[in-house]
């Protein structure tokens, strides 16, 4: 046994076909508890060969399955299926969410919730994607069908391991495609223990596989794959910039949602308390490990000098702690990986800005890959801080003059996913709104995010949306028929 393996680590298998299986070379890689840094399961390292499988079987089911032939309704009853099972064991999952990933128990229970409710909304969306006829003149009807992309690949990312799963599966299933879905390597067991409801729910084989590996050796192959349609991938904007090239090749559709440097923007006359709540609610919830974490807190400066102390005040009471424990408020990054990524961050703020709280390690906490809530202040906005997504708890503070500089600064980055400003002054509020160029603007609050909203980016955090009928229409082709209405001969020889 290797070190760090205790007896209770689970090995699992990966699913493809509806069922489960070894991968060929009988390889397995590490999964972590990263508030223990004990290795909790073994999973199948895979490579092209379980891709090959997994894209096969997802084509068989495409083409010829039962569910080649499925209605709309019958896809509606197996998302709602699919959701009451989640709901049924959001106990275990959210727990086994929790130590994966090192989020606090609270938080992975939310997580549970918005998955199942994903499911419901896509259940019930389902019947709802209609065609259209087009207006066209002569004697004609022309007509906009709706028809499945067909195979999808479905790469994600290790902050909301089984949201970010509903977020592609739910919808692709709604629109009748078939999916080879590959989870963080850091995180995939909540995706494993979800298959294990796709037979009861009603999902045939080969609808949705599974293959657990990393992102070269595994996510690699799924993109370049020439019988994979579409590609949905949440992640870095370094790796989404490489699967757009690597998709160039067969001319996959793709949609990214990447990175963020998101604004948050606070006006003088804004609620101060609510404020300062606001600021480390949207930097620091799920240990910033947000790709719309609010990691740019720009300040009037009338109020800057209050706001900081008020800041750091707070964040000093934010509980680190075991993500098991319900008062933990944060808890641990995920890896070793994002523990190392984020200190070297926290090098870099301390040369390029002043530190008002945090900055390192938790001194009493001897164990896991914790980071204290940090804070920098008087930051420039052309500060590495400033401009490159972390993904940890570590905020840049930045003052602004007044409205004009203050929306400057926000959209001087190469991001746009989120924004959010506060204020009590309409008009103020509006302004910023339209002002603002990102996939989302908050006003008065930061990261609620809701199944039935859109949501995606502008500039380098991507492009297509997921949730709501955005995220159905990504999985949708539109084929144009044309019936002709005049029993004439076109006369043109
Ligand atoms: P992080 O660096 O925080 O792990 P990544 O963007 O690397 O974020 O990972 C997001 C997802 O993309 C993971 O599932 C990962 O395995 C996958 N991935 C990483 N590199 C590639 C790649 N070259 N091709 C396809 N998928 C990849
Ligand atoms: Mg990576």
């Amino acid at each position: 046994m290797p070190a760090g393996v205790t007896s209770d680590v689970k090995t699992y298998q990966i699913f493809i076909n509806g069922e489960w299986v070894n991968n060929k070379s009988g390889k397995s890689f590490p999964v972590y508890d990263p508030s223990t840094e004990e290795v909790i399961a073994q999973v199948p390292d895979c490579g092209p060969d379980e891709v090959n499988k997994a894209v096969a079987a997802a084509k068989a089911a495409f083409e010829n399955g039962p569910w080649s032939n499925s209605t709309a309704q019958e896809r509606g009853r197996i998302l709602f299926r699919l959701s009451e099972q989640i709901r049924a064991n959001s106990a275990p999952l959210a727990e086994l969410e929790c130590r994966n990933t090192g989020k606090p128990i609270v938080e992975a229970e939310f997580d549970i919730n918005d998955t199942a409710t994903c499911f419901e909304y896509y259940g019930g969306l389902a019947t709802k994607v209609v065609g259209y006829v087009n207006p066209v003149p002569d004697n004609a009807m022309s007509l906009s069908l709706k028809e499945p992309v067909g195979v999808a690949g479905q790469i994600i990312p290790w902050n909301y391991p089984l949201l970010m799963a509903a977020w592609k599966l739910a919808p692709a299933i709604a629109a009748g495609c078939t999916c080879v879905l590959k989870p963080a390597e850091q995180t995939p067991l909540t995706a494993l223990e979800f298959a294990k409801y796709f037979a009861d729910c009603g999902l045939p084989p080969g609808v949705v596989n599974i293959v657990t590996g990393f992102g070269e050796g595994c996510g690699a192959p799924i993109v370049q794959h020439p019988d994979v349609n579409k590609i949905a991938f949440t992640g870095s904007a370094a790796v989404g910039k490489i699967i757009v090239k690597q998709a160039a090749d067969t001319v996959k559709r793709v949609t990214l949602e990447l990175g963020g440097k998101s604004p948050n923007i606070f006006f003088a006359d804004a609620d101060f308390e609510a404020a300062i709540d606001g600021a480390l609610f949207g930097v620091f919830i799920n240990q910033g490990e947000v790709c719309s974490a609010g990691s740019r807190i720009l300040v009037e400066k009338s109020i800057y000098k209050s706001f900081v102390e008020a800041m750091m005040e707070k964040a000093k009471k934010i509980k680190l702690g075991p993500p098991l424990d319900r008062e933990t408020k944060m808890g641990p990054l995920v890896s070793k990986e994002q523990y190392d990524r984020v200190s070297e961050y926290l090098a870099i703020g301390k040369k390029e800005a002043k530190l008002a709280s945090g900055g390192s390690r938790p001194e009493k906490i001897a164990k896991g890959y914790y980071v204290q809530p940090t804070i920098f202040y008087d930051v420039d906005n052309s500060a590495r801080i400033a401009r490159e997504e972390i993904f940890g708890p570590v905020a840049a503070v930045i003052p602004f003059e007044d409205e004009k500089a203050a929306l400057k600064i926000a959209n001087d980055s190469p991001y746009g996913l989120a924004a959010a400003v506060w204020t009590r002054d309409i008009f103020k509020a509006l302004r910023a709104v339209k002002a603002l160029r990102a996939g989302v603007v908050w006003v008065n609050h930061m990261q609620p995010t809701y199944v039935e909203a859109p949501w995606g980016g502008y500039k380098q955090s991507g492009f297509g949306r997921e949730l709501g009928p955005w995220g159905i229409e990504e999985y949708l082709e539109t084929k144009q028929v044309y019936i002709n209405l005049n029993e004439q001969p076109i006369g043109w020889y």
